[in-house]
């Protein structure tokens, strides 16, 4: 074994009905005097509620604050607050939009961010930031932008949907698969994404199962978290490059997109990594990772097909020529135009791979 691991600087708290402490604990470690709280709105009950022990300086958590892909006006929007408050904190309190809204306050101002994540998209644990503008999303990694602690707590995650939970939850899976043969990977990042894959499985279940259950969301945010913290080190696979380009194509919602992409990528690739299909499987308890993966699916009914999602017919083959260019060069398998057609013209019709 020879590999070379970086571990990104970061404190987590992980506790149910607890963020209203950890989250006071966190500001004051941070020496935050004048903390300005970004929140999702729908999330905006439960970001007032567990700041309530803050001196918040600016509350930014207005229809129209938050909007998915940081559009740079609305980033604009947030850097201005944050100056004109004077903060010196950013409390995050939502999904994947959220965070990243937070992430482009610190790239520009330094101001330091804690997240309180409501969905399973685990952005709090990268410092990957993201910006769009004119429709084109470009992505950046500043140490910056990594919060500098992140606040876990299950019961905030009880108000999202289960259709919604769901597709966060496949958002995080696809992470750990991506992970197995991303650029960067090593052992310690497949060590991190076989332990998600197993928090992941048996945790988005208990959500449908149970949607008002802790459990089942406890085992989803340490698997969102774990999934992320492998998918930063190793960085973006073949199923993060086609998601980013069909995302943004055809503006597809963000983690449905991943849900529908990512047992046609695991099916592509599996049989050319035999070392990720022997731990996914295992991770899966299950003879192959395809299988296990199946298996998941069928016991959580997710969205399967991009033509649900609004993508044309008609963008098939050009999404297939931009994928190709985007692929990463050492990908287990060749990327090739046909296979790569045939791949998003399965996942447009919502075949079973
Ligand atoms: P999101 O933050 O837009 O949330 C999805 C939906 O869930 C929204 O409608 C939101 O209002 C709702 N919601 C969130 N919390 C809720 C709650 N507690 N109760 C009820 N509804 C709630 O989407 P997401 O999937 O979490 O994140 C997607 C974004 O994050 C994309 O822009 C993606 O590019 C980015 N992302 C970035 C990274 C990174 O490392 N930089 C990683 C993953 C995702």
């Amino acid at each position: 074994m020879r590999f070379d691991h970086e571990t990104l600087p970061q404190r987590v708290r992980f506790a149910s009905r607890a963020a209203a402490a950890g989250l006071r604990t966190e500001v004051e470690l941070l020496g935050g005097l004048r903390p300005m709280v970004i929140a999702d709105p729908a999330a905006r009950a439960v970001a007032r509620e567990i700041s309530a022990g803050l001196p918040v300086a600016h509350w930014h958590d207005r229809d129209g604050d938050v909007v998915m892909h940081v559009p740079v006006a609305v980033a604009e929007r947030a850097r201005a607050a944050a100056a004109e408050h004077d903060v010196d904190v950013v409390v995050a309190v939502g999904g994947g939009s959220t965070t990243g809204l937070a992430k482009a306050v610190a790239l520009t101002s330094g101001i330091p961010v804690v997240a309180v994540p409501t969905t399973y998209a685990g952005s709090e644990a990268t410092a990957v930031w993201g910006l769009t503008e004119d429709a084109r999303k470009t992505t950046g990694t500043d140490p910056r932008v990594l919060p500098r602690a992140v606040v876990y707590d299950a019961a905030l995650t009880l108000t999202l949907p289960v259709g919604m939970s769901v597709a966060s939850g496949l958002n995080a899976l696809a992470h750990c698969v991506d992970s197995m043969w991303a650029p960067r990977t090593d052992p310690i990042d497949q060590a991190l994404a076989a332990e998600g894959v197993r928090a992941l499985r048996t945790g988005l279940p208990l959500i449908v199962k149970e949607p008002e259950g802790l459990d089942g969301r406890e085992r989803a945010l340490y698997g969102a978290y774990l999934s992320a913290t492998a998918f930063a080190s190793a960085g973006s696979g073949l199923h993060h490059k086609i998601c980013h380009v069909l995302g943004g194509m055809f503006d597809l919602p963000h983690a449905q997109t991943h849900a529908v992409v990512l047992p046609h990528v695991l099916a592509f690739n599996a049989p050319h990594a035999p070392e990720a299909e022997r731990r996914l499987a295992a991770a899966f308890d299950a003879p192959t990772a395809t299988a296990g993966l199946a298996l998941v699916y069928d016991e959580l009914d997710p969205p399967r097909a991009l033509r649900d999602l609004g993508m044309p017919e008609d963008g098939i083959t050009p999404a297939a020529e931009a994928i190709v260019a985007a692929a990463p060069p050492d990908n287990p398998r060749a990327v090739t135009l046909g296979p790569v057609r045939r791949l998003v013209r399965a996942a447009w019709e919502g075949a079973r791979p």
